[in-house]
C-alpha cells in the first residue's frame, strides 16, 4: 500500500507532464505558446468521438490565433488576450459564454492578464455582465492604477472603457445549468481557459479566464484573478496559467511558486512545474494543472488530474493539441 502511494506521484510525472525542453538555458524558440481549456476527471469514455473532435477543433482554432499573432511579430500580450477571448466566446469551455453557475443560479466570472516585461497585471472577479472578462482585465492593467477590480465596480469600469456589457442571460448554457442541477463534483464542468506566450521581443505574458467552480457559493473568488496563484508572468523566468481546484492554487501560490523555483533555485521550467504540480499539490490533494513557457522558449504542460484540454506550438514547428 505504502509503495503504491509512493509510486503514484512518480507515475503522474511520467505520464502527464509533456514538454519540449532543452535544459542548457539557451534560447530554443524565438516564440512559443501554450493553451489550456481546463483540467479535471475527464477520460475518453466520458465523451463521444464527435465531442472530442469538437474540443480539438476549438483548441486548434484558438492556438492558431496566437500562432498567427506571434509569427507576424505581434506581442505575447495580444496573443494571450486574443486566444482567451476566443475561448471565452466558445460555449464548450467554462469561461465567458459557457461559464458555470453558482449555487444560487448565477454566473460570476474571473479573469486575469499579466505582462512579464514590467510585471503589470490586471484582473476582474465576480463579474456577471462583461461579455469578455479578459478584455476588461487588460483595461484594468492598462487604464487604471489598480490590479484587481470586482463586481459592479469592475463592470462599470469595463463599460467606461468600451468593453461590451451583456444581459446575464448571455451566459446561460444548458450544459452548465445541468451541471448545477446535478451538483455532483464528478459531473462538474471543466474548462477554465488560459494561454501563455513568449514573443520575438522576448516578452512573456499569461492570461486566464473562468466561470469558477460549479455550485460555488456566490461571492467566492478562485485562483484565476489572483496574480501569482492562477496567473503569473515574469520575463526573468516564465509565464504560467493554471486550472484546477482554485483554493489549493491560492494557498500554494502555484504560478509564482514555479517562477520562484526557477529564479531562486535555478530549476528548469519542467522541474519547477512538476515540483509544484506533481509533488506539492498531489501531496495535499490539489487537483489540476498548469501550462507554462519560459524565457528561452521552452514549453511545459503539467497536470495531476486525469485530463487537461491543452495545446502548444513553437517557432521550430512543433504543434500539438491533446485532452487525455
Ligand atoms: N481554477 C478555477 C477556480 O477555482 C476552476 C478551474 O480551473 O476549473 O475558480
Amino acid at each position: 500500500m505504502k509503495s503504491k502511494t509512493f509510486l503514484l506521484p512518480l507515475l503522474l510525472v511520467f505520464v502527464f507532464a509533456s514538454s519540449c525542453q532543452r535544459t542548457d538555458n539557451q534560447k530554443i524558440n524565438d516564440w512559443a505558446i501554450a493553451i489550456h481549456g481546463g483540467a479535471g476527471a475527464m477520460t475518453p469514455d466520458n465523451y463521444t468521438q464527435d465531442e472530442i473532435d469538437g474540443y480539438k477543433v476549438e483548441l486548434n482554432a484558438a492556438l492558431n490565433i496566437g500562432v498567427t499573432i506571434l509569427k507576424d511579430g505581434g506581442s505575447s500580450l495580444d496573443a494571450v488576450e486574443q486566444v482567451v477571448r476566443y475561448l471565452e466566446d466558445c460555449p464548450l469551455f467554462n469561461a465567458g459564454r459557457g461559464a458555470v453557475f453558482t449555487n444560487d443560479g448565477k454566473n460570476e466570472l474571473d479573469a486575469a492578464i499579466m505582462f512579464g516585461k514590467d510585471l503589470t497585471a490586471g484582473a476582474v472577479a465576480g463579474v456577471g455582465d462583461i461579455k469578455n472578462p479578459i478584455l476588461a482585465a487588460r483595461k484594468v492593467m492598462e487604464n487604471s492604477p489598480h490590479v484587481l477590480m470586482v463586481g459592479k465596480g469592475a463592470s462599470l469600469f469595463a463599460l467606461q472603457n468600451g468593453v461590451e456589457i451583456v444581459d446575464s442571460s448571455y451566459f446561460f448554457t444548458d450544459t452548465s445549468y445541468r451541471d448545477l442541477q446535478r451538483s455532483l463534483e464528478r459531473d462538474k464542468k471543466m474548462g477554465t481557459v488560459g494561454c501563455v506566450a513568449l514573443d520575438i521581443e522576448g516578452n512573456l505574458a499569461a492570461a486566464t479566464s473562468t466561470g469558477g467552480m460549479t455550485n460555488k457559493r456566490y461571492g467566492r473568488v478562485g485562483d484565476v484573478p489572483i496574480i501569482g496563484a492562477g496567473t503569473y508572468a515574469n520575463n526573468s523566468t516564465c509565464a504560467v496559467s493554471a486550472t484546477g481546484h482554485g483554493e489549493f492554487f491560492i494557498r500554494y501560490t502555484v504560478a509564482h511558486d514555479i517562477s520562484a523555483l526557477m529564479e531562486y533555485k535555478g530549476l528548469s521550467l519542467a522541474k519547477a512545474s512538476d515540483e509544484v504540480v506533481q509533488k506539492k499539490l498531489v501531496d495535499v490533494g490539489g487537483e489540476g494543472g498548469i501550462i507554462a513557457v519560459d524565457k528561452w522558449g521552452n514549453v511545459h504542460l503539467s497536470f495531476n488530474s486525469l485530463g487537461m484540454f491543452r495545446g502548444y506550438a513553437t517557432e521550430n514547428g512543433e504543434s500539438k493539441v491533446k485532452i487525455f
